[in-house]
């Protein structure tokens, strides 16, 4: 869940000049002027309660579910705070010492222990525009109190290893929009084979996961939606809805499956985890549109070591993805 180690992919943030001294360039001391995305973590614990004033207790509890129930509950935060810009002259993006200043300053000092339903103006239910603190409306809300003093690039803040919301800045990304994450899992059966191909083939492009009787995986499902957060709920889209329709459409039909045999989809079409992700999207996307999101990605890792990415909407999101990546954790 660190950024410890992450590899950022060549076309992230503006073009990475050549490299210091090399044949043809001025050599830059320290790197000076070439550019970098540096991420910083830091944890918070706070509480929230999911009750509009607008609503009766029991409207609140049908729209909101155990979200709603007073006092309110807690979760440990975790936030990772993404930035880019040129070298300075001492090899650095900007000094780590400034930067763990400003997130302490100005989220986790004003957050740690509290409970953060009208804690700032944002989440202020007496004003009309005011939002209830959900995961994308809080990173939003440290997006636009970091971003003054930090050269933040984005920000991902998980409430929970199974629900985090991204922000970016910049200009494929309009002020309040932001993306929210669904972890699920489930667990399942494959043979990877062409069915016009004999065994001998088969083993020979597939190698052990062509054997006869199959084999098993415990399947995770990452589900990431983007759109625009709404005032008063300060939601993207229903998350209870968006977890049952995974639920319903994915978990449900797949788990405890041999995927050949019992998905109609792979009686013939080999149930790759890319294929497998394919599905997903697919199977997602209208009743993610119908929810008023967009389904942007999706992710299926089949092990530890290996994982397929399907990004639904790449093509009008240009670098999104990129800069996603910035904030990826394992
Ligand atoms: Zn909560
Ligand atoms: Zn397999």
């Amino acid at each position: 869940m660190t950024p410890a180690g992450l590899t950022l992919p060549a076309q992230a943030a503006t073009p990475i000049a050549p490299s210091a001294g090399t044949e043809g360039h001025p050599r830059r001391p320290h790197g000076r002027g070439r550019t970098c995305v540096i991420t910083r973590r830091a944890c918070f614990s706070a509480s929230h309660v999911y009750r509009l004033p607008e609503l009766n207790d029991e409207d609140n509890e049908a729209r909101f579910g155990r979200c709603a129930l007073e006092p309110g509950h807690g979760h440990n935060y975790e936030l990772v705070v993404a930035m880019a810009g040129p070298l300075n002259a001492d090899g650095m993006v900007l000094n780590l010492s400034e930067v763990k200043h400003a997130i302490r300053r100005d989220v986790t000092d004003p957050l740690n222990f509290r409970c953060l339903n009208g804690l700032w103006p944002e989440f202020d239910l007496t004003r009309p525009e005011g939002r209830l603190p959900t995961t994308e409306a809080l990173a939003s809300a440290i997006c636009a109190r970091l971003s003054p003093h930090l050269p933040v690039v984005a920000i991902r803040l998980y409430e929970h290893p199974d629900l985090w919301a991204d922000v970016l800045r910049g200009p494929t990304s309009p002020p309040m929009e932001a993306f929210l994450s669904i972890r699920t899992h489930f667990a399942a059966a494959h043979r990877l084979a062409r069915e016009e191909l004999s065994q001998e083939e088969n083993e020979a492009i597939y190698g052990k996961c062509a054997r006869v009787h199959g084999h098993g995986h415990n399947y995770l499902v990452d589900i990431t939606v983007r759109g625009r957060i709404q005032e008063r709920t300060g939601m993207i889209c229903d998350l209870a809805a968006l977890q049952h329709l995974v639920q319903e459409l994915v978990v449900e039909p797949f788990d405890h499956t041999f995927l050949n045999k019992d998905i109609p989809h792979f009686a013939g079409c080999v149930p790759t985890a890319e294929n497998i992700a394919l599905h997903i999207a697919d199977l997602l996307t209208a009743p993610i549109a119908d929810l008023g999101a967009r389904l942007h990605k999706v992710r299926l890792q089949e092990s530890p070591n290996n994982a397929a990415e399907v990004y639904a909407e790449t093509a009008q999101l240009g670098m999104v993805p990129a800069a996603m990546e910035a904030l990826a954790a394992t």
